[in-house]
């Protein structure tokens, strides 16, 4: 068999084996609460609260969505045009044209550009955040925010572009596979390592203070099963107002971490909800099975890109001769981008299941369906969300069912248990 035959062989095993995972392990079986009782919960939250969150994502919406269609277009212009290729042998020149200027270099400069592309507004939404005083973040703040963000993707992208194409390089015609592997390889380790490594060039993270929320919450965790060494406070105060809290890491890094300004605006019980929610995640393995899918999705990327960027009319597009060479990767990124889009919608969905049971486990663990209602009408009044976003927006990439979803949730848990 051709490594061609072998490569449609692999992807159709990773996709069922996709499949299998999301039939398996993707709480596909809990209906969301009835339409009506989202409606009546969303009557029972102050008019100007929903309307005030409304006109916050009106107005995030036209510079998100043109923002996506420009990273779009600029992503097909870099790939389905010969000017990506341009571009990547420019900045090899100075350097002879070596592969290893052109594969990082090359590579780090079409990134850049796309990115550069994007950024009014990315700057414009951070203008909204801070009209309606969402984001504590100045100006300069923003900035280094963004600074750091290019200077962490740089160091990650040159290390993952030089591994690729040495691969490429080595094996022109089985490299689908290592990379494939590699891929996927990566996709773990991040998991292990981002927590550790990149959240806290962003964060700072403290322990929380003993005192009886902190017992309160590891004798939560210990009798749900899920033992937690430490609960982390990270400042999040200094760039937003929005309070959230979330688990990350997989094995010894393992955290749960809250925001402070969850601890400033949440009561004690509620704060306790939260975190009931966090470790459902941990319960239920979600970041282990979210690598796992991660890492069968990056492999099954990369068994694709190789079949379909072998294909004689995108890269006559391109005015490459192979996909595998540097001066082709923008005709990846064109590829990885339709991918990422199509994908949305996907991992919304999968992740407003995964969402629904950590909200049931939070439920069932507290026991206490008033105060997780309470705390979804907080979250949504702080973090100025609309609380039953339109139909599309939420189906294209929501990533939590709405706030009258949870609410109504809550509300059928406590008619159920009688609560
Ligand atoms: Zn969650």
């Amino acid at each position: 068999m051709t490594p061609r035959g072998w490569a449609v062989l692999t992807l159709a095993g990773l996709v069922v084996a996709l499949v299998v995972v999301a039939v398996l392990l993707v709480p596909w079986s809990r209906p969301p609460a009835p339409r009506a009782d989202q409606l009546a919960a969303l009557r029972d939250l102050p008019a100007d609260e929903v309307a005030h969150g409304r006109a916050l994502r009106a107005a995030l919406r036209p510079g998100r969505y043109t923002g996506l269609v420009v990273g779009l277009l600029a992503a097909l212009a870099l790939g389905l045009t010969p000017l990506g290729g341009r571009l990547i042998e420019l900045a090899g020149r100075p350097f002879g044209g070596h592969w290893v200027a052109q594969a990082v270099l090359g590579g780090l400069v079409v990134v850049l550009v796309a990115d550069l592309l994007t950024l009014p507004f990315a700057a414009w939404r951070h203008s909204v955040l801070t009209r309606y005083g969402l984001s504590t973040n100045g100006w300069g703040g923003w900035t280094l925010d963004l600074l750091k963000s290019y200077a962490v993707s740089a160091v990650l992208g040159a290390t993952v572009l030089l591994g690729f194409y040495a691969v490429t390089r080595l094996a022109p015609r089985w490299w689908w596979a290592l990379g494939a592997a590699g891929a996927a390889s990566l996709v773990v380790l991040l998991s292990f390592v981002l927590p550790v490594l990149v959240e806290p060039v962003f964060n700072r993270f403290t322990p929380m203070e003993p005192g009886p929320l902190r017992t309160e919450l590891v004798n939560m965790a210990a009798r749900d099963g899920v033992p937690v060494r430490d609960v982390l406070v990270a400042d999040a105060s200094r760039r937003t107002r929005a309070v959230n809290a979330y688990v990350s890491g997989l094995g010894p890094t393992r955290r749960v971490v809250v925001y402070d300004t969850l601890l400033r605006e949440a009561t004690p019980a509620e704060v306790t909800s939260v975190v009931a929610h966090e470790l459902g995640h941990a319960k239920d393995r979600d970041v282990t099975v979210g690598t796992l899918t991660g890492a069968l999705g990056a492999a099954a990327l990369v068994v694709a890109l190789y079949l379909v960027g072998s294909w004689g009319p995108l890269l006559r597009l391109a005015r490459v001769d192979s996909i595998a060479e540097p001066r082709a990767f923008g005709l990846l990124i064109a590829l990885v981008t339709v991918a990422g889009l199509v994908a949305t919608p996907v991992q919304a969905l999968v992740s407003r299941r995964v969402e629904a049971r950590a909200d049931a486990h939070a439920l069932a663990l507290t026991g206490d369906p008033a105060t997780f209602e309470a705390m979804q009408r907080r979250l949504a009044g702080i973090n100025l969300a609309d609380p039953d976003p339109p139909r599309w927006e939420y189906l294209w990439s929501a990533s939590h069912p709405s706030t009258v979803e949870r609410m109504a949730a809550a509300r059928a848990y406590a008619r159920e248990t009688g609560g």
